[in-house]
């Protein structure tokens, strides 16, 4: 099923006149599956490897022999096959999910329409009327596009007003709360909080259980006054939060959930 692992093509252009030192897709088969990875050179000393969404990127110093590459390739190839197949199981996840048109919102899975000319997106009964541009061909790039602007701007109503209700439950915070910035964040990073006051919460949240969400928030409220992971920090967020244990061990198992729309 994994047979070959072909790298996308970026979406970012270069700019022009700028010599890219990104050589072409090569192409490696090791026991049996192909792995087409990016192989870039520069003046470094050692190699490297990363599994990207855009696929296998190896960093190489600028005279290494492409053999002595593939052997480093071989021997990395455990590693790198549980990454890559990673990464198909999300594109998978997320492809399927747009032709079926069921996407996760809150924990569950609604259902979508694509309505072009529409102005403004509606959800009613569990099933989200997306409004998508009138003379625009449909496509999944359009469907990822419309959808992202409706996430962010249920997000930031959402995400204000339950900031806003946990904010009571935070007495005396070291660093008052000043701001709410939405943030397209995911993994470990869906929230964060800085001494100035201003948190930040991904838009992604939306994808997951609300009491999740209402651990992620509770979790960077709790930074206002501990900003650290420590022992009073957990007992912080306990308070706030006392089945954070459980929430933990929930978002661990959200990984191919929260890159949906990556
Ligand atoms: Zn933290």
């Amino acid at each position: 099923m994994f047979d070959i692992f072909k790298p996308f093509k970026a979406k970012k252009k270069k700019p022009q006149n700028v010599k890219s030192d990104i050589e072409p897709i090569r192409y490696i088969t090791i026991r049996g599956y192909t792995v087409g990875y990016f192989l870039k050179r520069s003046r470094r000393k050692t190699i490297s490897f990363s599994v990207k969404p855009n696929g296998l990127e190896i960093k190489a110093p600028l005279f290494t022999r492409l053999n002595y590459i593939e052997n480093c390739i071989v021997q990395k190839f455990d590693w790198i096959y549980v990454h890559l197949k990673k990464i198909e199981e999300r594109k998978a996840y997320c492809q399927n999910a747009l032709q079926e048109r069921i996407i996760p919102y809150l924990g569950h899975e609604i259902t979508f329409r694509v309505v072009p000319g529409q102005c403004e997106s509606i959800l009613k009964d569990n099933v989200l009327y997306l409004a998508y541009p009138k003379n625009k061909e449909v496509s999944e790039e359009g469907i990822r596009l419309a959808l992202r602007k409706w996430y962010k701007s249920v997000a930031q109503i959402y995400l204000t007003n339950l900031i806003r209700d946990r904010l009571m439950k935070v007495v005396f915070p070291r660093y008052p709360f000043t701001q709410f910035r939405l943030s397209s964040a995911y993994k470990s990073r869906l929230g964060s909080c800085t001494t100035k006051g201003v948190v930040s919460i991904s838009w992604k949240t939306l994808f997951l259980e609300e009491s999740l969400i209402e651990y992620i928030v509770s979790h960077e409220l709790a930074h206002l006054t501990e900003m650290n992971h420590s022992h009073r920090f957990w007992e912080l967020v306990s308070q706030y939060c006392p089945n954070w244990q459980y929430c933990e061990k929930q978002l661990k198992t959200k990984g191919i959930v929260l890159q949906f729309l990556d």
